[in-house]
């Protein structure tokens, strides 16, 4: 491809909406320009990678006896509204109305749309198992589209959808996809991570993310892992064993007591302010959940896990209370809420504060708090593990090893759907036994823009992206420093025609512009092979090979370019 012939628009400075590297650099390099919040337009360059991701997973899928289809991306509601995730997605979903008024669906998922197909088409267990994949372009409401195309409104996946006749074979099947997404993953160039995670809306009885770990800010989620085995989970997911009481002393429980405590309302202010440890004050969390109000209680140097109280809740949504609820529910400001005294509100307790002694809460009136507070002086309504887990806790299955966290980005996962849907849509098979049962289910996702995204944000330097060969969008990138020269012009077509012949993807840059401007673009959209020339190298029959990443340079006379080009990129 000629750069002249293509559209890659390069920006010269950082955009100023944009927060982490890969973001910047996706839009700084020409490769997405965005349309509105979470939705993109993906432009030449970014297309080859699509392509080029795609293709691997199409080739693993297939490989791993997948078979490829396409679904409607529009749904009728009435799909949604049987499997019971009209409500449970709710306002995630994009939704619209025919000109009959009748609700209709843009798919963000198709559970309900693959277990419908497959309903009543395949009738035995003779036909089992199956795995059905499509890629395609998906759409939610995200609460909050940002980074690029890490979390779109509109966004490309793979998605695939297994019918198993018992839990061994979808053990099987799941294990299975675990394996093709290894290969697709590696492929790329990730040093990709396997973790349990929360089954969220998916519903299910167990799920794993696989996970891009990244330094930088793009990683959204949190990940726990064992020093000594192979533990690793989402921390949404993690639990740990506390160390809560390593070393405490009982103490004899004292007199509660009403302070005063002066426009203090954060934990370090108030425990700064009586000069106490965090772990001496217990927090109260307001939340709204599905329209009740909720108080959270946990030690003060924890953090709430919102993904646990949510699933303990079974609840469908659960958001931090507004100022004005807080002031309704305990007649106070925001930052004195506590337990005592805060009828009508179901308090649930983390296990952690029953084990606690003479504690600090917030007394439901401004600028107060009670000290030598005991679970004895209010009623909790339930415990349970609503406590996020922390790196440096024992991990819970060696019992033994700490937990150390870093970031990572979600580029796939798997759900144990089991029956949720079969049975909800009533999708059955006759088995070998003649008795009809619910297909046993599995649901697997690649986030494929996603995914490119993640690459970036895995491989880039100051001055642009390194793309993993695996993806590139071209495999060398020619670079004649004058166009319009005759000898500069007729070896950059040479090269660039040989390299094409020879089965390889080539950008050329034909562009009338100066050389460093030309330099500085090649360094910015991160071709993995560079071959460049001018007057001076020509002059003693040689071009530059450089690599784009570390930036390693051979010099090479003219006739052996090709071939030592191809060497490089081989071994890359
Ligand atoms: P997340 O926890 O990041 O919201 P999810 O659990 O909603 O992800 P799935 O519904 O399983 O994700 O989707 C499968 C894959 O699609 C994810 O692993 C991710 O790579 C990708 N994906 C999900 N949501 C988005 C989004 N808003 N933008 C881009 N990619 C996404
Ligand atoms: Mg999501």
């Amino acid at each position: 491809m000629l750069w002249s012939q293509t559209f890659i628009p390069t920006l010269r400075d950082d955009p100023a909406d944009a927060v982490i590297d890969s973001h910047k650099l996706m839009l700084r390099a020409g490769f997405i320009r965005q349309l509105t919040a979470g939705i993109y337009n993906y432009l030449p360059l970014m297309q080859c990678v699509i392509h080029k991701i795609e293709r691997i997973v199409r080739e693993e899928m297939n490989a791993a006896g997948a078979i490829e289809i396409t679904m409607p991306v529009l749904h009728p509601a009435e799909l949604w509204q049987k499997s019971g995730r009209w409500d449970v997605v709710g306002k995630e979903q994009m939704r619209m109305k025919d000109r009959h008024q009748r609700d209709l669906v843009l798919g963000g998922t198709h559970e309900e749309v693959i277990t419908w197909i497959v309903r009543g088409e395949l009738r035995s267990y003779r036909q089992l198992p199956k795995n059905f994949y499509q890629i395609q372009t998906k759409f939610r409401d995200e609460p909050r589209p940002r980074f690029g195309l890490m979390r779109g409104r509109e966004f490309i996946m793979k998605d695939a959808y297994t019918f198993d006749a018992t839990w061994d074979g979808l053990k099987n099947a799941y294990n299975k996809m675990a394996e093709a997404y290894f290969k697709i993953f590696r492929r790329i160039g990730f040093d990709v991570r396997m973790v349990e995670s929360d089954v969220g809306a998916m519903g299910g009885t167990g799920a794993h993310e696989f996970m891009v770990p990244v330094e930088t800010s793009g990683g959204e989620n949190v990940i726990l892992s064992c020093e000594r085995c192979d533990y690793a989970a989402n921390i949404e997911k993690a639990t740990s064993l506390s160390l809560a009481d390593e070393g405490a002393r009982p103490e004899e429980p004292r007199q509660k007591e009403m302070v005063f405590t002066p426009g203090m309302k954060t934990v370090e202010e108030v425990t700064g302010f009586l000069r106490v440890g965090p772990e001496k004050l217990v927090k109260t969390l307001l939340y709204e959940v599905d329209g009740e109000v909720v108080a959270a209680l946990i030690r003060g140097d924890r953090e709430i896990n919102e993904v646990k109280l949510k699933n303990y809740m079974r609840a469908n949504e659960l958001v931090m209370a507004a100022a004005d609820v807080v002031m309704r529910v305990t007649g106070a400001q925001v930052g004195f809420a506590g337990p005592i005294g805060l009828s009508r509100v179901r308090i649930i307790a983390d296990p952690e504060v029953k084990r606690m002694r003479n504690f600090v809460v917030g007394a439901n009136r401004d600028d107060t708090h009670i000290i030598n507070v005991n679970t004895v002086d209010f009623t909790v309504d339930e415990y349970a593990e609503i406590r996020q887990a922390q790196a440096g806790e024992i991990c819970p299955r060696c019992n033994q090893g700490r937990l150390q966290s870093y970031s990572g980005i979600e580029v796939g996962n798997l759900f144990m759907l089991g029956t949720k849907y079969s049975d909800a849509l009533g999708a059955n098979f006759i088995d070998s036994d003649g008795v009809e049962k619910p297909f046993v289910m599995g649901s697997y996702g690649i986030g494929i823009t996603r995914t490119a995204q993640a690459a970036v944000e895995a491989f880039h330097d100051e001055k642009g992206i390194i793309w993993p060969k695996a993806i590139a969008p071209y495999d060398f990138h020619i670079v004649p420093i004058e166009i319009t020269d005759r000898r500069q012009r007729e070896v950059a077509f040479a090269l660039y025609e040989e390299l094409q012949e020879r089965g390889y993807a080539v950008l050329m840059d034909d562009r009338e512009e100066r050389p460093g401007v030309k330099f500085n673009d090649a360094d910015l959209i991160g071709i993995p092979v560079r071959i460049s020339f001018g007057d001076r190298s020509l002059k003693d029959g040689q071009v530059e090979i450089v690599k784009r990443r570390g930036k390693e340079m051979v010099k090479i006379p003219v006739e052996k370019a090709v071939d030592k080009a191809i060497e490089i990129f081989g071994q890359l």
